[in-house]
C-alpha cells in the first residue's frame, strides 16, 4: 500500500431486492420480519465489493438507511421520518421544497444508533471503517421544526450535541473515521460563518477518533446535475473550505469530478487530510484510472501524499451496482499509479 489511499464518501446503492434502485428515500421492499437479514446481506455485500475494488477504507455504503440524514434520525425522540412535511431546503437550489421529518418535542438521542451497523461491518473486514453522519447544520436544513421553541443555530447546536454523542460511541466501538456531511456548508455561506461551523465543532469535540466533514454540491440526481450544468460560480470553497481550516476537523472531503472546481482548491487544507472527489456520482460513465492519477497528481502540489485519498464526489447511491464498482476500481488503480511514480521518483533520489 502506498501513501495515497482510495475511499468513498459514504454511500453505495442497495441491491435491487432491497429498495427501487435510483431514487432516494427508497422504501424497504421486504418485511420488517425480514428487514434485519436482508439489512445484514446487504451490508456484506457492500463491504465486499469495496475490498474487492481495493478501497482502503471502507463504509456500510450506508445499506441500513433510507437516506443519509434518516439514519441518525430515525432512532432520536420526538422526529418522525415516516409522516413528513414539505419545506424549502437548501437554500431552494434544487426545488422549490423538499420532503423532510418532523421535529414533533424536544429531541433525545436514545444510545448509540449506528455502533450495530459497524460493527457488522467490523465483523468482515480488517480494513479501517469509517461511519457518516449528517452535519448539524444540515440536519436542520432536512428538519420541518413542529415546535419552534429554537432558533435554527440554538437548534443546530442541539443536535450537534446528540450527534456528539453518537460520535464518541462509534469511536468507542472503533470507528477509524467519523465523518459529518455538510453540503450546506456551500450553499449557506454566511450561515455557516456564523454559527454552521460552530456546530460542527461542537459535534466532533472529544471524538477520540479521527474526525472528517464532507462538503459537496449533492447527489447525482437530475435536479442536481442540472444545476450544476448551468451554475458558474464555484467560489463557495474558498469560504467553506477557509472556515473548516481554522477548526480541529482531521479529514475534509471535496467535490471536484462534476463541477467547476479548481483543484487548487485544497491548498485551503494545508495539513489536514484531503479526500479528493475524482468520480462523479450523476452519471454511469466509468472515470479511466489515469483521469484518477491526474486529479491525485495535480493535488500533490498541495498536498502531502500520505495525507492525500481518491475519492468519489459525494455518496454513489443513486449509480448502479455496476458502474459504482467499476469506478471504486477506478479509484483504487488510479490511486496506485500515483503510488508507483512516488517510490520511483524515492528510489531515484536515495538509491
Ligand atoms: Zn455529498
Amino acid at each position: 500500500m502506498g501513501p495515497i489511499r482510495a475511499t468513498i464518501v459514504g454511500s453505495l446503492p442497495k441491491p435491487g431486492w432491497l429498495a427501487v434502485p435510483g431514487i432516494l428515500q427508497a422504501p424497504w421492499k421486504v418485511s420488517a420480519a425480514e428487514l434485519p437479514e436482508a439489512l445484514a446481506d446487504a451490508t456484506r455485500l457492500s463491504v465486499e465489493s469495496q475490498v474487492a475494488a481495493g478501497l482502503d477504507v471502507v463504509t456500510d455504503g450506508e445499506q441500513r438507511r433510507r437516506h443519509y440524514i434518516w439514519g441518525f434520525l430515525d432512532g432520536i425522540a420526538a422526529v418522525d421520518t415516516a409522516n413528513l412535511s414539505m419545506r424549502p431546503t437548501r437554500g431552494q437550489r434544487f426545488k422549490k421544497e423538499a420532503p423532510v421529518a418532523r421535529l414533533t418535542g424536544e429531541p433525545q438521542w436514545p444510545g448509540p444508533m449506528q455502533v450495530e451497523a459497524l460493527s457488522a461491518v467490523r465483523a468482515l473486514t480488517d480494513r479501517p471503517v469509517k461511519v457518516t453522519l449528517p452535519g448539524p447544520m444540515t440536519l436542520v436544513d432536512s428538519l420541518h421544526d413542529e415546535v419552534g421553541r429554537h432558533s435554527t443555530a440554538d437548534l443546530a447546536m442541539l443536535f450537534a450535541d446528540l450527534l456528539n454523542r453518537e460520535a464518541k460511541a462509534l469511536a468507542e466501538a472503533g470507528a477509524a473515521v467519523v465523518q459529518f456531511d455538510e453540503p450546506c456548508f456551500n450553499i449557506y455561506l454566511d450561515q455557516a460563518r456564523d454559527w454552521g461551523v460552530a456546530a460542527l465543532a461542537r459535534a466532533s469535540t472529544g471524538v477520540g477518533t479521527k474526525t472528517g466533514v464532507h462538503i459537496c454540491y449533492g447527489y447525482g440526481g437530475s435536479e442536481v446535475t442540472d444545476w450544476k450544468a448551468a451554475n458558474r460560480d464555484w467560489s463557495h470553497y474558498e469560504q467553506s473550505l477557509a472556515l473548516v481550516a481554522r477548526t480541529d476537523i482531521d479529514q475534509v472531503s471535496i467535490e471536484t469530478a462534476a463541477v467547476g472546481v479548481d483543484i487548487g482548491v485544497v491548498e485551503l487544507l494545508r495539513g489536514k487530510d484531503v479526500l479528493l472527489g475524482l468520480v462523479n456520482v450523476g452519471d454511469e460513465r466509468v472515470e479511466t484510472p489515469e483521469e484518477i492519477a491526474g486529479g491525485l497528481r495535480r493535488a500533490l502540489d498541495h498536498v502531502e501524499p500520505h495525507r492525500l485519498f481518491a475519492c468519489t464526489d459525494c455518496g454513489l447511491v443513486l449509480r448502479s451496482r455496476e458502474a459504482a464498482a467499476a469506478k471504486m476500481r477506478a479509484l483504487a488503480a488510479g490511486a496506485a499509479i500515483v503510488n508507483r511514480e512516488l517510490t520511483c521518483v524515492a528510489g531515484e533520489v536515495s538509491p
